[in-house]
């Protein structure tokens, strides 16, 4: 597992990108990738090289080319490998809608056949190695027309460049499927790799989430996205997108490549498990049945799924625990805490849990009790309180306490939880399930010497195996950890993204509680952040933002920072900052409004693909991106 990053300075500044190269390397960086925007700056990459070389680094140097030959033909003299975008090498973009007939389609291959042939011949030629980078949202026009703005588009548009340097006998060659959207991502790599056997092909693959932007948000899209794919054992170098120093991306780079690392280590067990029903290709929530978990909040595949908080206090804190989930409530009301998971240690906590669930009426929807204590309090419904959800992770054991459980459950007002093992259920469990008058809520069980996201893939299949359509609650917890090697909180957040995201993303999960940062609050916010990023539930803007390089035309980071604090309250908007109008607009993928550098000083803004304003004074430009949100009836009041 290699880890790569790219130099934000102008190439032609040669000392500058010098220096930014050895930095990266001296932090661990394994292979660099500079801009070429033009035949001037490919043939800068001549001195880079020789400098980095002379001060001592071997690091690899990659040209990264969008739109020119001529650029990528210089490159190849002077560096170790050429990325080309096969959504722009040869096709100018121009957004046209045309029915290709089969004979125009095979005649713009040959075009594109004689076109991409010079610089294959010459990588082959001169021992270079070259990625065919395919980017969501930059495909050609050719591809779009006929497979759409799709996983499938952009698996396509890769094939097309793989076919033509085969028929050279040229095979040095990686692959990326990058998107914005973590969940097309995942589809276009796990899809391309199917192609590519199909065709006998095996390249290795980049991985990244591009545009991912900064901070929390773009760790956790970029955890998702990779995270999900080294999981499913693919991923040979990977580049974690920040719009942020290039250097802070080396150590989250790091940290997953030490996770992929030691999963693949992992010696699988013996145990046989049923087939899983996800369909790897295309997003589709797994089916399950509604449950209502209060008066305002149901659960099941048509629901965004549910934010539960765990409280690290005990019972009998009821002050602290009200005073804290009071606090965190009344700052986050589009993202609140909407059910309070509670340990329950004895039944003489009786009066407690009751004086607790007065206590929080209005504040959550639903307490849910984690006991390992058998049997059920008597409560009962009450309208002034909070709904109670019962968990046993005790009653699965063997059949009478199963039974006795959820018999308890039905009598009381309580909705009846399961935690079970990763392992085949027995006859007797599954009719007692079965027959269960509320479809319980299912969680995994932690168990040993099985990561997380399989355990909770294999229960999703053997339920569904059996006809248990029940609502999957995904908990991310300390005994839970995917890397027990880091304890630090960016070491939990990539834990808590990678098993979380990966599950959401193909579709699995109707409940979701992160537990293991220590701060109930930092738990709710990490759980909501997740949520956004698998695109499973939205509660703020989403930004898209380039990592910058040597085209960028404004300083994206302060820039990005200005867009977020005017427009950080509008929530299910999708807003792009994008640092040059060569790749930016077709770059931003699915976003609702676009502010792209168009010039030095200048802005361009954009609706969907369409600009609207030009070249407008970067001094003014967000003020009047604000009013463009405004124009379009998208705006309201912080
Ligand atoms: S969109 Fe950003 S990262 Fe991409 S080429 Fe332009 S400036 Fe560079």
């Amino acid at each position: 597992m290699r880890i790569q990053s790219m130099t934000t300075t102008d190439t032609l500044d040669v000392a500058a990108t010098t220096r930014q190269t050895i930095e990266l390397a001296e932090a661990g960086c394994e292979i660099v990738r500079i801009t070429a925007p033009s035949v001037r700056a490919a043939k800068a990459l001549g001195p880079i090289s020789k400098a980095v070389r002379e001060a001592g680094f071997k690091v690899p140097l990659v040209a990264d080319i969008h739109f020119l030959p001529n650029a990528a033909m210089e490159a190849a003299k002077h560096v170790e490998k050429v990325r080309v975008n096969p959504g722009n090498y040869a096709d100018r973009k121009k957004f046209q809608v045309r029915e290709y007939s089969d004979s125009q389609y095979k005649e713009e291959l040959e075009r594109l056949h004689e076109s991409f042939t010079p610089l294959v011949l010459r990588c082959k030629e001169l021992g270079r190695s070259m990625r065919v980078g395919t980017n969501h949202g930059s495909l050609s026009d050719r591809v779009l027309n006929r497979f759409g703005d799709t996983p499938r588009g952009m698996a396509e548009s890769a094939l097309e460049f793989l076919r033509i340097a085969r028929d050279h006998g040229y095979h040095d060659i990686v692959l990326s499927m990058k998107s914005s959207n973590p969940k097309v991502m995942i589809e276009a790599y796990r899809l391309v790799v199917c192609l590519m056997n199909d065709e006998e092909m095996d390249y290795p693959l980049h991985l990244g989430v591009t545009e991912a932007g900064d901070g929390e948000d773009a760790r956790i899209k970029s955890a998702i996205g990779i995270g999900s794919l080294l999981l499913d054992g693919l991923g040979d170098t990977i580049r974690v997108s920040l719009t942020e120093d290039p250097i802070a991306e080396i150590p989250v780079a790091r940290d997953m490549a030490r996770r992929a690392l030691n999963w693949w280590s992992d010696v699988p067990g013996k145990t046989t498990y049923p087939a899983e029903l996800i369909n790897p290709f295309e997003f589709q929530r797994r089916p399950c049945s509604e449950n209502m978990l209060s008066e305002t909040i149901r659960i099941g595949e048509k629901h965004p799924p549910t934010v539960l908080a765990h409280s690290s206090h005990p019972l009998k804190d009821i002050q602290k625990i009200v005073q804290e989930v009071a606090q965190i409530q009344s700052v986050a009301k589009d993202a609140p805490i909407e059910g309070l998971v509670i340990e329950y240690k004895e039944v003489a906590e009786q009066t407690l849990l009751e004086t607790l669930r007065s206590s929080l009426f209005g504040a959550v929807s639903f307490i849910l009790v984690e006991s390992n204590a058998h049997g059920t309090p008597p409560a009962q419904y009450r309208e002034d309180s909070p709904s109670l959800v019962w968990l046993s992770n005790a009653a699965c054991e063997n059949p009478n306490s199963l039974e006795k459980f959820l018999q308890e459950c039905e009598n009381s007002d309580c909705l009846p939880a399961l935690a079970l093992a990763a392992k085949p259920m027995t006859e007797e469990t599954v009719r007692l399930l079965s027959q269960a008058s509320t479809p319980p809520i299912i969680t995994l069980l932690p168990t040993s010497g099985i990561n997380s996201v399989a355990g909770y893939r294999i229960l999703a299949a053997m339920l569904d195996e059996r006809g248990l359509h029940f609502p999957i609650w995904i908990r991310n917890q300390e005994d839970g950890r995917l890397f027990n090697k880091d304890d630090s909180f960016s070491a939990r957040l990539l834990d808590s993204s990678i098993l979380s995201g990966s599950l959401l993303c193909d579709g699995l999960g109707d409940m979701l509680s992160v537990e293991n940062t220590g701060s109930l609050d930092r738990n709710r916010g990490l759980a909501y952040n997740i949520l956004q990023g698998a695109r499973a539930r939205i509660s703020k803007t989403e930004f898209v933002a380039c990592p910058s390089c040597g085209r960028t035309l404004f300083d994206l980071q302060s820039t990005t920072q200005l867009v977020k604090d005017a427009t950080g309250h509008l929530k299910g908007v999708t807003i792009a900052v994008m640092g040059c109008i060569v790749n930016g607009p077709g770059e931003m993928a699915d976003a609702d409004f676009g502010y792209v550098g168009s010039a030095p000083g200048k802005i361009d803004l954009y609706v969907g693909k369409n600009r609207i304003k030009s070249s407008i004074p970067e001094t003014e430009a967000v003020d009047r991106l604000v009013k463009l949100i405004q124009e379009e009836g998208k705006w309201i009041e912080p």
